[in-house]
């Protein structure tokens, strides 16, 4: 959806116009630009803005900079505590734009990626594994630079997955309705194209956080047919990862029900020792020590 304007395999006069662009966007708020009219501050530092534009996409903004506060005459605000990064990436939602994705750093291969990082600092939103062949291609994208296919890496999704929440966050505190659709479908895309467990814990993470029913309950479809071998170190692993992520008690206990039924039905020896570790757990269970995860 959002990179098809990138073709597979661009040519180089393509490229660097993208980078170009790319720069371009990356400054856009830091002066004051085709006739803004208005400062965000967000850790002292200044993103120049148009009132009509934020006050158009957010009945919060729109209070700021027309309400009786003094920000509606200086048309300076400050939103304390948030981040910089976070703020100037929805700003950059908001204002309408081709190149505007929810990705924070487009993907790139791992080869621009380095040519990339030898100019200036990246983070390591890009971690993605080349494919040769698209076969499971709604989670693909394509490398923005040279258009190979690509596809994150678990810790990739992860990053990226806390990446949207947080979009989703602060748009729902700033009720900005299109960053919130925006967010929604890119889940409901991502739900739609499991391709594994841990990958199904994020997703499952995220509907849980933006109350999403239908992708919860199809996150578990995926996890109870998911077909994974069964070995000593089963449990532990799932364990683990479960407790990476801020999933309810209730979904946890869904997902230790998946799995006790699924050792039952195996005929494999390790499934007998991976039973009694979650019979153990369960039996030892303490909602103290269970913590508390930030959604009810
Ligand atoms: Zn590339």
């Amino acid at each position: 959806m959002k990179r098809t304007l990138f073709e597979h395999g661009t040519g180089n006069e393509k490229k660097s116009k993208i980078e170009d662009e790319q720069q371009e966007e990356e400054l856009i708020f830091s002066k004051p630009w085709k006739g803004s009219d208005g400062v965000v501050i967000v850790e002292d530092k200044e993103l120049h803005v148009h009132t009509t534009v934020l006050s158009l996409a957010s009945p919060v903004f729109e209070k700021m900079f027309n309400g009786g506060f003094k920000e509606a005459q200086t048309r300076r605000v400050t939103l304390e505590g948030k981040s910089y990064d976070l703020v100037e990436h929805m700003l950059k939602l908001i204002y309408p734009n081709d190149l505007s994705s929810l990705d924070p750093e487009p993907m790139l291969c791992p080869n621009c990626l380095v040519k990339k990082k030898q100019n200036r600092n990246l983070c390591r939103w890009n971690i993605a594994r080349v494919k040769d062949t698209p076969e499971i291609k709604p989670l693909m994208e394509n490398c923005r630079v040279c258009g190979k296919w690509l596809i994150r890496d678990s810790l990739g999704q992860r990053l990226y997955t806390k990446h949207l929440q947080k979009l989703y966050q602060i748009a729902n505190e700033y009720m900005v309705k299109r960053i919130i659709e925006l967010v929604k479908n890119e889940i409901d895309r991502q739900c739609r194209s499991l391709y594994d467990l841990f990958n199904a814990f994020d997703i499952l993470e995220s509907s849980e956080l933006l109350d999403l029913k239908n992708i919860k309950e199809d996150c578990f479809k995926f996890i109870s047919e998911y077909k994974f071998g069964v070995n000593p170190y089963t449990v532990q692993i799932i364990e683990s990862k479960l407790q990476e992520r801020e999933i309810s008690l209730e979904s946890n206990l869904r997902i230790k029900g998946i799995l006790l039924q699924r050792f039952v039905e195996s005929d494999s020896p390790a499934s007998k020792g991976e039973i009694k570790k979650i019979a153990k757990g369960l039996a030892s269970f303490d909602i103290n020590k269970y913590g508390t995860p930030s959604q009810k």
